[in-house]
């Protein structure tokens, strides 16, 4: 081959190189400028013929028939993971049958349309429910990274309305957290219980900031898998609120007292029910364990605003 042709080649391929780039580039400016869906509120790009996330349509020049191809898929496998998950999708065979009764007489885009309504109000349903159990590795992946990183992910495939994508993070994170040590699932209880604890003192106007704090120094002992001294820490959390605490009880107490004497002719169930967690509300105080009075002050504002 001649050293000039070989020239020509390269300027060719530099040249046709630098074309692609250039218009590589216009796509992006295009894509940049981008939609919201009305229906799902995802966000589209604006030559979109149709919502990649609800399959809402935007222009009619579009496959009806692969549209529902495409639809029917995706509810089948929403209908099996409804079943394993016990979700009732009440609606759902009311609309295959009217999406068949079109399709056979041709109205395909009729037919596509009632299997559209049908998919959004089912991932409407079936979103909160998996949102929740996400939700339930919300302790766990307080303690270990790797399981924080998938939750993330599968926080947002929820988002694009990626329920495959969903269900594999979910499977996943299921299977990590069974392995975790026994002890890191007993801190984990004791976290969680810690935690709501904080949220009771909030509920009694107690400040938990040191509470907070100890439970922090607790959660950093968990990273360092010194999982017993992190339980010692979490069982010690509240003692710097024992004053609050204690003053709050005095409050509280009153109260129950006085809304006993009140109730006193009638008697009952309830009663004896106050007067249990009282008892055991003055042992845990007893005993120091301002964590367990939290708890017990929480059970008996809860009894007395039954009634
Ligand atoms: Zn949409």
């Amino acid at each position: 081959m001649p050293e000039e042709s070989i020239d020509e080649i390269i300027e060719e391929i530099l040249r046709e190189s630098e074309e692609k780039e250039s218009a590589e580039e216009e796509e992006l400016v295009v894509t940049e400028e981008v939609y919201e869906c009305p229906v799902c509120h995802h966000t589209v790009p604006p030559d979109a013929k149709f919502c990649p996330y609800c399959y809402a349509v935007f222009e009619d020049d579009v496959n009806y028939r692969d549209l529902t191809d495409t639809l029917i898929k995706k509810l089948k496998m929403l209908a099996k993971y409804a079943s394993e998950r016990n979700i009732p999708l009440p609606a759902l065979k009311k609309s295959v049958g009217e999406a068949k009764r079109r399709a056979l007489a041709k109205d395909f885009q009729g037919s596509f349309e009632v299997l559209q309504e049908a998919y959004v109000n089912i991932m409407n349903t079936i979103i909160p429910e998996l949102k929740k159990e996400i939700e339930n590795y919300t302790a766990v992946i307080g303690v270990d990274s790797s399981l924080r990183e998938i939750y993330g992910r599968a926080e947002n495939l929820l988002e694009e309305w990626d329920i495959n994508g969903v269900i594999t993070h979910l499977n996943e994170l299921k299977s990590r957290a069974e392995k975790l040590s026994k002890e890191l699932r007993l801190f984990l209880e004791e976290l969680d219980r810690a935690e709501r604890a904080v949220t009771i003192a909030k509920n009694f106007s107690i400040n938990p900031e040191k509470a907070v704090e100890a439970i922090d120094r607790a959660k950093d002992l968990a990273d360092k898998k010194q999982y017993r001294e992190a339980r010692d820490a979490l069982k010690e959390a509240f003692t710097p609120l024992r004053e609050d605490i204690d003053a709050t009880v005095e409050k509280l107490l009153k109260i129950a007292h006085e809304e006993l004497m009140r109730r006193v002719t009638r008697g009952g169930k309830e009663t004896k029910r106050v007067l249990r967690l009282v008892k055991e509300l003055k042992i845990y105080r007893d005993e120091g364990n301002w964590l367990g009075v939290l708890e017990k002050m929480d059970a008996i504002s809860k009894e007395l605003s039954k009634h």
